[in-house]
């Protein structure tokens, strides 16, 4: 019988075993590592005998939390990264150049819009924005100088969902890479290796950190896309065949920008993978609790979490997250005021704008994230000024219920 994700998480081998045997991975704090030899020192500049130089380039303590990704997910390579945001950049700049172009979510994280939008428009990489969920408008965006698909798996905060296997099928007709960012539904309840995705980024700020610890992103390589078939990467693909992304990036990207993950921030991420399992089927579990108690109250106008029955996109949830799409849900009140005496009222749940941190919190997104867009670009994006999102913690369910109880009738 397959071992629970925990189990396995809390028995993948060291790379190497301990000089102390230690039970815990060591923090390596270290920049250098040294050689027995200049032979053997230059052997390893050669690419002949592997060995951590540099704490840029590779460290053991973010090696074993890769090693602990790879086994876990089975993912053909896996890369840990500083931030979600280093994921996602040093993901596309590795495969598009100037004068192509990215098909995108159109509701996407409002710094990885930015990103495409801004940062990299500036160096002539062209974004396609467009409403994943609709395939046919996503298919006429493709021509011959498109590079990828890019999407969220569960998007934030309009709780959209893409149906993964129609994205797949075109991005294989046209020999597309499909990349996903599952940051919301974290590798316990999702692995797109099994759902036609090529690459997978994430933030593990988010759910693996363990409770907004420590910023850090992954970069995983499912190993399923054919290299030679993107022409930026071609030649590579000659010497490095599978390998060839992972190549791009330890050679090139991620190495000359300098997105290192530290050992520190390894240490944490380890421990909250660790715990990932208790901490996301405890949030899990409330946030039914939660849904199902501010659906049935009269000051509640609306409840969106794909995880409940008789939800937009439940079947969905159903087939692609196990019926877990996350641990996110949002509400509307009847108005912004409303919205913000209630916020006031709470005494458990923080205003505060992370995700998946061991505390519950809210954010009103109108007055904040999306501030800066105008209101009708705000509304294009469904971001309502009657809504908040609330992220649910592993606080104990009917806590969370009696705080929001209370805060509710405050309201008239
Ligand atoms: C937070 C987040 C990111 C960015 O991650 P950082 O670790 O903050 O850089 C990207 N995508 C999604 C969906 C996120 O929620």
């Amino acid at each position: 019988m397959k071992k629970s994700f925990t189990t396995r998480s809390l028995n993948v081998p060291f790379p190497r075993v301990d000089a102390h045997k230690a039970l815990d991975m060591p923090v390596y704090e270290t920049v250098a590592y040294e050689f027995d030899s200049s032979e053997d020192m230059s052997a390893n500049f050669r690419g002949e005998l592997p060995a951590h130089v540099y704490s840029r380039t590779s460290n053991p303590t973010v090696e074993y939390f890769e090693q602990k990704i790879k086994a876990l997910t089975g993912a053909y390579q896996v890369l840990a990264v500083a931030s979600g945001m280093a994921a996602i950049s040093n993901t596309i700049l590795s495969v598009c150049k100037s004068g192509d172009n990215i098909i995108s979510g159109n509701h996407l994280f409002a710094h990885s819009y930015a990103l495409l939008d801004q940062s990299l428009r500036s160096y002539g990489l062209e974004p396609r924005f467009v409403d994943t969920t609709d395939e046919q408008a996503v298919e006429k965006l493709i021509d011959e100088n498109t590079r990828a698909i890019y999407f969220e798996t569960v998007t934030n905060p309009q709780l959209e969902i893409a149906d993964i296997s129609k994205l797949s099928a075109i991005a294989k007709k046209y020999n597309l890479l499909l990349i996903a960012d599952s940051t919301v539904t974290p590798p316990l309840i999702f692995n797109g290796r099994f759902h036609g995705i090529d690459i997978e980024v994430m933030s593990t700020t988010k759910h693996i950190s363990g409770g907004g610890t420590s910023f850090g992103g992954l970069i995983l390589d499912h190993g399923s896309y054919n290299w030679a078939l993107n022409p930026n990467l071609n030649p590579l693909a000659e010497k490095f065949g599978k390998d060839t992304f992972i190549a791009r990036l330890r050679k090139n990207y991620f190495r000359n920008t300098g997105g290192a993950m530290s050992a520190h921030t390894a240490h944490y991420q380890i421990l909250g993978l660790d715990l990932l399992e208790l901490r996301f089927e405890r949030s899990y579990a409330s946030c039914i609790k939660l849904g199902e108690f501010l659906s049935q109250h009269p000051k509640v106008c609306r409840v969106t979490y794909p995880g409940l029955k008789g939800s937009h996109d439940y079947d969905l949830a159903a087939s692609q997250f196990n019926g877990k799409p996350g641990t996110i849900l949002t509400f509307e009140l009847k108005s912004e005021a409303a919205c913000f005496t209630f916020m006031n009222h709470l005494h458990i749940i923080r205003r505060a704008t992370n995700l998946n941190d061991n505390k519950s919190l809210i954010i009103h997104p109108w007055s904040t994230i999306f501030v800066e867009f105008s209101e009708d670009e705000r509304r294009a994006m469904r971001i309502q000024p009657t809504a908040l999102r609330l992220s649910v913690g592993i606080e104990a369910a009917n806590d969370l219920i009696q705080d929001l109880e209370l805060a509710l009738n405050s309201l008239d």
